[in-house]
């Protein structure tokens, strides 16, 4: 494939990084590409994988002539990377994000970019529950939805040479706004970890009383709970800290349902249960016709459908 942006800086190298740098390295679509962490050790690691041409211990210094620079720190940490990276970028240059919240980045980042630059948020709907350098892996995106959200004013040209990139590495991109981005990740991603890292707290309450039984008898249910709970926790720190108003929404939209079940069940009321079950399942059929999921009893783990089925613990 043919060249998309000649040098680019990574400002974070763990698992979205070094995806990006892996992906395009093996399909051709950058020349140089540099990078910058938090500390030395992911710095020496990018380097010792190779998928990194040069590392810098400031963010300063790693976007220093960059034609696509790409935040891919936690959310909570883009404003002071912006605020020092400003004054360094490239006339011209491409600068976006890959924060699984789109308002709050774009409140923080958007005020220290000079104007001779396009900053195009985005958020690629691709993950595991892994972090760091040494867990990216070059087809991370490959039938994944990587969104934009373009402020106003966005130059359409900048926008069309992101996506074409996003898209050469396997992904589907589709543009929307930030609010609205926001409430649709509250709903398939933010709210679901939450409710993932609580069943694991409460299962790890029971445990104490149980001995070891919640491990040793946990089924797929629970295993895929503790899977998602594994999740990085300062991301995630980050991710419900940034995307309050949405994820509190959907949280008293579930907790109602929730205490509907819970009557449901009190009250012996089988159709009640059946009908809503039967209706949940009808969604997850969705999902698979999709293509989003693998429809294999054992979620395709240790089976070519694997990697597939990590993508799940994307933010
Ligand atoms: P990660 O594997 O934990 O890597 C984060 C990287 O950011 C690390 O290299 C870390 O450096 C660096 N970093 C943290 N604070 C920094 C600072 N103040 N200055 C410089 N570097 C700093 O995280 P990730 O999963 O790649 O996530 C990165 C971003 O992608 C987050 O905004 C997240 O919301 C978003 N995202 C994640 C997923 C997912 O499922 N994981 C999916 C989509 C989007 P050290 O290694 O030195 O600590």
């Amino acid at each position: 494939m043919a060249v998309i942006y000649e040098k680019v800086a990574l400002i974070g190298l763990g698992l979205i990084a070094s995806s990006m740098a892996h992906a395009m390295r093996q399909r051709g679509l950058a020349v140089t590409i540099t990078g910058h962490a938090k500390s030395a050790a992911s710095r020496d690691a990018a380097m010792e994988l190779g998928f990194c041409d040069a590392v810098f211990e400031t963010a300063a210094q790693a976007v220093e002539g960059a034609d696509l620079v790409v935040l891919a720190v936690p959310v909570g940490a883009m404003e002071a990377i912006a605020a020092e990276i400003g004054p360094h970028l490239k006339p011209g240059a491409t600068v976006t994000d890959v924060g699984s919240v789109k308002q709050a980045v774009i409140a923080a980042v958007a005020p220290h970019m000079p104007d001779h630059v396009h900053f195009i948020p985005s958020h690629p709907l691709a993950g595991t529950e892994h972090s760091g350098p040494r867990s990216g892996f070059a087809t991370l995106f490959e039938n994944r939805w990587w969104l934009l959200t373009p402020l106003d004013g966005a130059e359409a040209s900048a926008v069309t040479r992101l996506r074409n990139l996003f898209e050469a590495m396997g992904a589907n991109v589709e543009e929307m706004d930030a609010p609205h981005h926001d409430l649709v990740l509250a709903v398939t991603s933010h709210t679901p970890h939450l409710i993932a890292y609580t069943m694991v707290g409460v299962a790890d309450d029971l445990r104490r009383v149980t001995d070891s039984e919640v491990i040793k008898y946990s089924a797929a249910g629970f295993r895929d709970f503790t899977r998602i709970a594994a999740s990085d926790p300062t991301m995630w720190r980050d991710v419900f800290l940034t995307n309050k108003d949405a994820t509190l929404e959907i949280l008293g939209r579930f907790t109602e349902e929730l205490f509907a079940l819970q009557r449901a069940i009190r009250k012996g009321d089988g159709d009640h249960l059946h009908a809503y079950f039967t209706r949940t399942r009808a969604i997850r059929r969705g999902i698979i016709q999709a293509g989003q999921d693998t429809a294999a009893p054992d979620f395709g783990r240790g089976g070519p459908a694997a990697k597939q089925v990590q993508n799940e613990g994307a933010a």
